[in-house]
């Protein structure tokens, strides 16, 4: 299972023998037995046959051991694993199961009871995890790195989430990557929060962790009390997550009593590494992270397709609103509206090329080709590179607005809001306007206690918005639906202002 041809993680994950490899509700396991049972379930799922020639397995299981057993077993037999959210209710699962026409469906038993009539409607089998009973593995086939290995379902602005496609070399490219952007060692050890349908709990570091001969725990879920309490436990040494975690993190550090602060402060501050991305990282938490815990948080960008692209040095200085420079796999360019390299200091789309990128969108030959350009990736993401450094702008079509003329990235200005004693977080999006092309409409949701009307907000932003030329434009929505995390996000204020 070594050779050349094999995929390597699969060989490093055998390699890593009698050293823990996970840690979750299930127990305590090493990398030995993490690698015999992915065997049983290769075994399971080949039913004597030589191959699943990448046959797509959906994979339904809570973040865990079985999990991870899972995922490794159905890349030795040669299938192609396509993880569901657990959080979906059933019309999302099924469109994912229905879009990558799955040949099967794996779970664990607390969702069997949920996957059965939808594998009975399709004829498909069900196949359940259970450690116990799993039986060894006979042969199993040569995987070449080259094939198909995951499919990851993202949601684009505009219709379907497509599913991505990565194969082997892709996923190894985008950890090794991170293995040396990051200095990811066999000693340390993670906290897995995320969850498991996102390439961020998956690849950022589950596979990684598990790459390097490290220890992953995994969370069933996030829980703010949880996290805090694990952290006072003692032993981690890396964190990665979103900012609404962080945020959450804050929140929940702040509610506590000033001897529990302390000691929370203290555990923390003992990690070698606190990683933010996937969505802009507030300046606000950043500083308020860094109060807590010391930790400058590591912000990075990165998107489905592509892995983690940007990254701010593990290293030398971390500039807040940054997201440093390509990963040593990472190729990019910025380009501007013509399609001509943008100058230094000018906004442009981000593209990105190399091992590292996604091989197409599952069964979309169109979608695929329109998001190349001559071999670039177009993220569709607006850039700004200063002296090597990259600012992300926002969504060239969401976080983008074109107001009276000008541009202006609704990522600044809802950092600027945030600002405003008053207000708990803000999303803010553009409205067709037809004096002025889009209007900037700012939801805010205010603190507890706080309170705020529209010409009290306008005057301020006068102040702090005067660069953006945009405060008349203000509009303000006061009650909001929240979202499970707690958050205003911008579709729901897409939709708000579509009512
Ligand atoms: P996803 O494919 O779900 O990982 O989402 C990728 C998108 O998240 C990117 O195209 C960006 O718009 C956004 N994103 C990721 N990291 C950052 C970051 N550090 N700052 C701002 N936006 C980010």
């Amino acid at each position: 299972m070594t050779g050349s041809s094999q995929v390597e993680l699969l060989a490093r994950v055998q390699k890593h023998g009698a050293r823990q490899a996970v840690v979750a509700t299930e127990g305590v396991f090493t990398y030995a037995q993490l690698l015999q049972a992915s065997g049983g379930v290769a075994a399971a799922l080949l039913q004597g046959e030589k191959d699943l020639s990448e046959r797509r397995v959906a994979l339904l299981a809570p973040p865990g051991f079985r999990y991870a057993a899972s995922l490794l077993g159905i890349w030795r037999a040669g299938g192609l694993a396509v993880p569901l959210a657990v959080s979906h209710p059933r019309p999302e699962l099924e469109y994912v199961i229905d879009d990558s026409q799955a040949s099967a469906l794996l779970t664990t038993r607390e969702f069997a009871e949920r996957l059965a009539p939808m594998a009975r409607e399709r004829g498909l089998p069900l196949l359940i995890v259970d450690i116990a009973r799993l039986h060894q593995a006979g042969s199993l086939p040569e995987v070449a790195p080259g094939r198909r290995a995951m499919i990851l379902y993202t949601s684009g602005t505009t219709g379907k989430p497509k599913g991505v496609v990565f194969t082997h070399d892709n996923i190894r490219a985008q950890m090794t990557g991170l293995i040396s952007g990051w200095g990811w060692r066999p000693d340390d050890y993670i906290l897995d929060v995320l969850p498991l349908h996102h390439s961020h709990g998956i690849i950022i570091i589950l596979l990684c962790a598990l790459w390097s001969g490290a220890v992953c725990e995994l969370m069933p879920r996030f829980e703010a009390e949880a996290v805090w309490q694990r952290l006072a436990g003692g032993g981690l040494t890396l964190f990665m997550a979103v900012p609404t975690v962080y945020a959450r993190l804050i929140a929940a550090w702040e509610a506590s009593s000033e001897s529990r602060r302390a000691e929370l402060s203290a555990a923390a501050a003992k990690l070698r590494l606190m990683v933010s991305g996937s969505a802009a990282l507030p300046v606000s938490v950043l500083d308020k992270w860094r109060h807590i815990t010391g930790h400058v948080l590591l912000e990075r960008y990165g998107t489905t397709e592509t892995g983690i692209v940007l990254s701010n040095p593990l290293q030398g200085e971390r500039l807040a609103g940054t997201v440093g420079r390509p990963l040593n796999t990472q190729h990019v360019r910025v380009v501007d509206e013509k399609g001509a390299l943008a100058l230094e200091a000018q906004p442009g789309e981000l593209q990105v090329r190399g091992p590292a990128v996604f091989l197409e969108y599952w069964q979309r030959p169109q979608a695929t080709a329109e998001s190349f350009v001559d071999g670039w990736y177009r993220t569709g993401d607006v850039v700004v590179k200063e002296q090597g450094v990259f600012r992300i702008m926002g969504r060239s079509s969401v976080d983008i607005i074109k107001t009276g003329g000008f541009k202006v990235s609704a990522l600044e200005i809802e950092e600027t809001l945030r600002e405003h004693p008053a207000v708990l977080d803000c999303a803010v999006v553009g409205t067709p306007d037809e004096e002025w092309g889009q209007r900037v409409a700012a939801a805010v949701m205010l603190r507890p206690g706080g309170s705020l009307d529209l010409e009290g907000l306008r005057a301020w932003a006068k102040e702090f918005l005067a660069p953006y030329k945009v405060p008349s434009r203000l509009r303000l929505v006061e009650h909001l639906p929240r979202n499970p995390m707690g958050k205003v996000t911008k579709k729901q204020v897409v939709a708000l202002f579509e009512q």
